[in-house]
């Protein structure tokens, strides 16, 4: 097509026009160039869970699809028969060509004057249901989750203030720090998270006290969802990567920073962390972040280059992925006042000092063995400028400098009531703008210690 961007893929063209109205709302996350995968059934029913896609804002059901015949050559296919999984992780362990067959099916189906047609508005409500109406899960089963420490900003911050003389440690520039997450306690969006208790100890205590968390955090990270993964014992090539990645969701890794800065030396976070992780329900994928692919950060002039095994070239022309990350917050008393919630943060993910190749590279380095709905988080996404990080700890210099909010309250670290809405966005000339939907959670009152030393749930 003469003139056509190169970037676009037949799924991405801007030209396309879906039949559903929604998803020509110039605000929507998920116009017919998104089709993020995820996992529904309709709220307030005891339906298995099934796998659909975002359109505007509906969901596609694609377990209707393939009963309704809509699923052309694809009928019988695995792609077509994992969709009537209530997890996505039968589609992840297919691979990027049955992924990109049953995308290209879907983007069909929606398709204004596509094929197969004869669309009557009959026959598209039947396969379509209103987000409003769905019930939303963690769209895989997550075996692993891992938690990266990927943004030199962040890194450079959150050390200044846990080891003022020794902010970096040496290892940073040439190994991508991580930590093992807890894949029991990842929940969906919109799930409460309860307050931790733990071990807290002040520099000016002598010894640790067990209570509430006091310095309750967010993080803004972006997650990402393996794919067919690797066998124990083999490597991922760096150019290989990309093939284990089935996509990208928004990533709350919700903190307990005093029980972090006692307890995480010298084996890393623990129960700091473990409590509770949130994930945003529509994995974008690959295909979809197509046009916003972007070269790999670029070093500062005197880092080292990273080990072969990190490097490609392929990956550092176009390693990077171009989402604005944000951070929204909206206490108690701002939804009493029926205020609405205010932007903390807006964040480059391209800015990461290593690419989401690297990170998944690097963790199959020693023979580990990546699975199929396995999650592996970015670690927090942080710029120099006070309204580009990407967590409390740093916004507020550990609660030093606390953050002034409209109508008069003030935050060093997260209250009761407080909700943390993570967003993400792609846009760029030429592209059709894409989002992420959005990754929330309310914080609810910590679990009440009875006078006999029991627990009594409040
Ligand atoms: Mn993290």
């Amino acid at each position: 097509m003469a003139g056509r961007d190169a970037a676009m893929t037949d799924t991405t063209d801007p030209s396309l026009v879906s039949w559903v109205e929604s998803a020509h709302d110039p605000a929507t996350d998920f116009p017919i160039q998104n089709l993020p995968f995820g996992v529904f059934r309709r709220a307030g029913t005891e339906e298995v869970p099934r796998v659909g896609v975002a359109i505007g804002d509906q969901v596609l059901d694609l377990c209707a699809c393939l009963g309704e015949g809509l699923m052309g050559d694809l009928a019988d296919t695995p792609a077509a028969l994992a969709c009537a999984s209530p997890s996505l992780n039968p589609l992840m362990g297919l691979g990027r060509a049955q992924w990109t067959m049953l995308r290209r099916q879907v983007s069909r189906v929606l398709r204004a004057g596509g094929t197969p047609t004869r669309y009557d508005r009959e026959r598209a409500e039947r396969i379509l249901l209103p987000q409003a109406e769905a019930e939303l899960f963690v769209p895989a089963e997550i075996g692993d989750y891992t938690d990266f420490y990927a943004s030199i900003a962040h890194a450079t911050h959150v050390g200044a203030l846990f080891r003022p003389d020794n902010p970096l440690l040496p290892n940073y520039k040439w190994v991508p720090i991580g930590y093992h997450g807890r894949a029991s306690s990842v929940v969906a969006s919109g799930t409460p998270v309860r307050r931790p208790s733990g071990q807290r100890k002040g520099p000016a205590d002598d010894a640790p006290s067990f209570g509430p968390s006091r310095s309750l955090d967010y993080e803004l990270e972006i997650g990402a969802f393996v794919g067919p993964g690797n066998a124990l014992g083999t490597r991922v090539a760096i150019d290989e990567a990309e093939a284990h990645v089935f996509g990208l969701v928004l990533l709350n890794d919700w903190s307990a920073r005093d029980l972090q800065a006692w307890e995480y030396q010298p084996l890393g976070p623990f129960l700091a962390k473990s409590f509770a992780t949130t994930v945003s329900p529509w994995v974008v994928t690959l295909e979809a972040l197509e046009p916003f692919r972007v070269p790999a950060a670029p070093r500062p002039a005197g880092d080292p280059a990273p080990l072969p095994y990190l490097t490609s070239v392929v990956d550092q022309a176009r390693g990077g992925f171009a989402i604005t990350v944000e951070v929204w917050l909206r206490t108690a008393r701002m939804r009493e006042a029926g205020a609405p919630a205010v932007r903390l943060t807006r964040g480059a993910f391209a800015d990461m000092y290593w690419t989401v190749a690297q990170l998944l590279a690097h963790h199959a380095s020693n023979g580990c063995n990546l699975r199929p709905g396995d999650l592996l988080g970015s670690g927090t996404i942080s710029g120099e400028p006070r309204d580009a990080r990407g967590c409390l700890l740093e916004i507020t210099a550990r609660g030093a400098e606390p953050l002034a909010l409209p109508g008069g309250e003030t935050r060093a670290f997260l209250e009761d009531g407080d909700e943390v809405i993570l967003r993400g966005l792609c846009e760029r000339d030429g592209a059709t703008r894409i989002g992420f939907g959005e990754c929330r959670g309310i914080v609810t009152a910590a679990e009440r210690s009875t006078p006999a030393g029991g627990m009594a749930t409040i």
